[in-house]
């Protein structure tokens, strides 16, 4: 072949390898378009003047927020409580005493890597360390994702391990966030799970409903409701304002495929650190078919201590709560406290008069 014959086949084989792999699904390219630069994202929010208390070596947790979670946040308001989830701040640097890279001792409780089996009959599995948010309080942004199993065949291991143990009957599929793996390799773990018989139930804990609702799909909704396993819903939204705009409608619509849904939040200074903002999310998620499950006590990783409500604040914050929402729409109050069998719940019944 002459040379412009040979640039012409490459360029056709271009176009046919293209064509070939798969396209790329809405979400995914919302994913891929998600804000990652301070300067720009500050910009387009009218707050550029907060430029400068953005630390410059965050690089190993930068900042990632997609689009929709960015359009549900107040331009010109720097004490946006979504903005605070996400923009790195110079107090993530301070090394505070009582604080650890590991808070919640995962490590201790991982017999093989990508699972961690701390209480009996249920086991999480790390699929993925990645996700379509960083929020800056998160426990496990120190956590060494690098050991978990990236193929399918490298799950074996752990799904042999699972197998083998007659106590286990629920799975968490957690993270990272497992929503960022695709429909059909989540459907392929959950049929590989369901072989497993002692399994009833399969968990997820994703935040992608909340920042990136392009993820509910009816493909995914189908893979999880693929096999006999039950499946529970758990999704991660920590301010009313976060249920709003195309997630809520993808929220409910997630909602009234039939499985439980259910809401875990985080504590977190100068986000929902009042009664006002618990109650408010509290009423948007039952108003869409989600039960508010737990109300996390911050768990205390490194770079996250400005975060921190005290738990004496936190019982009268959320002791309040029973007054003001229907019974079932009370969330609990718990921390997680190394070496025991369950989270452990936070009494918050106030005296009475
Ligand atoms: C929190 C947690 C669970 C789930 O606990 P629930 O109280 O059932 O929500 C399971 N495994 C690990 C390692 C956990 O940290
Ligand atoms: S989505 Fe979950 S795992 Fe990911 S950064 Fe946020 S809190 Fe951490």
């Amino acid at each position: 072949m002459d040379k412009t014959a040979l640039n012409a086949f490459s360029q056709v084989t271009q176009t046919i390898s293209a064509d070939l792999s798969p396209p790329k699904s809405l979400w995914q390219k919302e994913l891929a378009a998600a804000w990652r630069s301070p300067a720009e994202l500050l910009e387009h929010l009218d707050l550029i003047e907060l430029l400068p208390s953005v630390p410059s070596d965050v690089q190993e947790f930068p900042l990632l927020a997609p689009h929709s979670f960015v359009r549900r946040m107040q331009p010109g308001n720097p004490a946006d409580p979504l903005l605070r989830q996400i923009l790195p701040v110079q107090s993530e640097l301070l090394n505070t005493e009582g604080f650890a890279a590991d808070p919640v001792h995962d490590q201790d409780a991982s017999p093989l890597p990508g699972m961690i089996h701390k209480y009996a009959n249920r086991v999480l599995l790390i699929t993925t360390g990645t996700c379509a948010v960083h929020c800056r309080y998160c426990f496990r942004r120190h956590f060494p994702y690098e050991a978990a199993p990236r193929s399918l065949e490298q799950w074996d291991r752990v799904l042999e391990e699972l197998a083998g143990d007659r106590d286990v009957d629920e799975v968490i599929l957690s993270g990272g966030d497992p929503l960022t793996w695709t429909d059909s390799r989540l459907q392929k773990l959950i049929a590989r799970l369901a072989e497993i018989p002692q399994l009833e139930r399969i968990r997820v804990h994703s935040r992608l409903p909340v920042v990136l609702p392009e993820r509910v799909t009816d493909e995914l909704i189908a893979a999880l409701t693929s096999t006999r396993l039950q499946p529970v819903f758990v999704i991660h939204a920590n301010h009313g304002q976060e249920i709003a705009d195309d997630a809520r409608n993808q929220i409910q619509r997630l909602a009234r495929s039939g499985f439980p849904v259910l809401n875990q939040a985080v504590l977190l200074r100068g986000v929902n650190d009042s009664v006002d903002a618990q109650a408010e999310l509290c009423r948007r998620l039952i108003n869409i078919g989600v039960i508010p499950y737990y109300v996390n006590q911050l768990d205390r990783v490194q770079g996250a201590a400005h975060f921190e409500v005290p738990i004496e604040e936190g019982r009268r914050i959320l002791g309040a709560l029973k007054d003001l929402l229907p019974g079932y729409a009370v969330p609990r109050y718990v921390i997680d406290v190394p070496g025991q069998g369950s989270k452990t719940e936070i009494v918050c019944d106030l005296p009475r008069e």
